[in-house]
């Protein structure tokens, strides 16, 4: 029986793995899932990419794209994700060795190996306030028949985010919104809700809710659990729950895998729904930690229709809170207890893990350090080097466009 994608509110009609990620949200607002879940429990340790082919190869039969998987797999999932040694039980799990040194590169450049290979042409807009838009620049840069338009707010990134976002030239096109983050958004759903512009483009997005983006997450998470081999609990930054919810869907599918633990930045609204079993969104806070300041995670929806009832989540996943003080004093004690320097991100599941030295644990490192020089090189009083692939990025023009913050700005300048 072949798997495909219902969305979880359950008033659209199900769509392939294709479909559904060329649609991005479901048509009733809803995010799409799996029907099921196959069982990978004997599947075979090896390269990143083997796992990701034989893990995904169930999601992907029938669908149009299914005589291509090993190549997608091959093309987009071509760097290290190693798994380092902190001590006898905790180990680290580096998501950062792709093109923009984050984690988003996996999910970006799966997306784009699969957009590649589907009908053409296609013009991707997105509105980023950070790594998400420098991560799809990257995977779609030079991808024949597809434009890209990146919005981000002009005063609102830093400097080495700009850059990222910026670099690029012929089929990425970066704009300079005279506005915050929430134009950028305003801009996009016009964009989409221009139903001629939409058609006349075959405008499609690539956020973070995108189907496309999230199930090949899972393939690091049951990647890492056959090379750990002993059952660990994955430590893991959340602030829109999509890398944790990958991790989720990987012990679904029988991965030995033991806990999820979510970590939080100052932005609580998970740990206090896993304490009180209240769901309470709020407005976001501003952290040092930003890609994961969320008051309003979307991917929860997927978590909690995968367990609708609050005592078997509790069962699986646990939640915890770090404030910036506590942020700072891990970077500094990680560097002292296990002399790994970690983002501020990954600071969070520091803070977890050594308040509970128990067990068998991975740490996901969701960025490199170096993307966040101004928190880190202070704290721990030495430069840090820049990865080679994002110095070379880092050291090329910038290439953006300023606009107005309305779509018809937006429209001129895509043409
Ligand atoms: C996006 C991001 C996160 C949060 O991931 P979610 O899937 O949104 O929970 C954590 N760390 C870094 C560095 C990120 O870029």
């Amino acid at each position: 029986m072949t798997i495909a994608f219902r969305s979880t509110r359950g008033e659209a009609p199900e769509l392939s793995f294709s479909r559904a990620a060329l649609r991005g949200l479901a048509p009733d607002g809803g995010l799409y899932v799996p029907t099921r879940f196959p069982d990978a429990e004997a599947i075979q340790a090896g390269s990143l990419a083997e796992v990701a082919e034989r893990l995904l190869a169930p999601f992907f039969a029938g669908d149009e794209l299914e005589p291509e998987l090993g190549a997608i797999c091959r093309d987009a999932l071509d760097f290290p994700v190693p798994l380092r040694s902190l001590d006898a039980h905790t180990r680290l799990l580096e998501l950062f060795h792709g093109p923009t040194a984050a984690f988003k590169d996996v999910g970006a450049r799966f997306l784009a190996a699969c957009f590649a290979r589907l009908d053409r042409p296609l013009t991707i807009l997105v509105a980023t306030s950070g790594d998400t838009g420098g991560a799809i620049a990257s995977a779609f840069h030079g991808r024949d028949g597809i434009e890209v338009g990146i919005l981000f707010p002009e005063e609102g990134v830093s400097a080495r985010q700009r850059a990222q976002l910026t670099c690029w030239d012929g089929n990425v096109h970066a704009f300079a919104v005279r506005g915050v983050f929430d134009d950028c958004q305003r801009m996009v759903k016009a964009a989409f809700a221009d139903e001629a512009w939409r058609a006349a483009k075959n405008l499609t997005s690539a956020n973070s809710i995108n189907i496309g983006r999230l199930l090949p997450q899972a393939a690091y998470y049951a990647h890492a659990a056959l090379a750990h081999g002993r059952r660990p609990s994955f430590v893991i930054p959340s602030g829109n729950v999509g890398n944790a919810c990958a991790a989720l869907w990987a012990r679904a599918m029988g991965l030995p895998i033991e806990r999820i633990v979510m970590t939080a930045n100052a932005n609580r609204p998970v740990p206090d729904f896993l304490a009180d079993g209240d769901w309470q969104p709020r407005p976001s806070v501003a952290t040092l930690a930003n890609a994961m300041d969320v008051g309003n995670p979307s991917n929860m929806e997927r978590v909690r229709d995968l367990y609708p009832e609050i005592a078997a989540l509790r069962e699986v996943v646990e939640a915890s809170s770090t404030d910036d003080a506590t942020i700072r004093r891990r970077i500094v004690e990680a560097r002292e207890r296990w002399g790994v320097v970690l983002c501020p991100h990954t600071a969070t599941a520091a803070d977890w893990r050594l308040d509970r030295p128990d067990g068998e644990a991975v740490l996901v490192a969701t960025a490199h350090p170096a993307k966040f020089e101004s928190v880190v090189e202070p704290l721990i009083g030495e430069s840090l080097p820049v990865p080679p692939q994002l110095a070379e990025l880092l050291g090329r023009p910038d290439r953006s466009t300023t606009i107005d913050a309305e779509l018809a700005a937006l429209q001129r300048a895509l043409g």
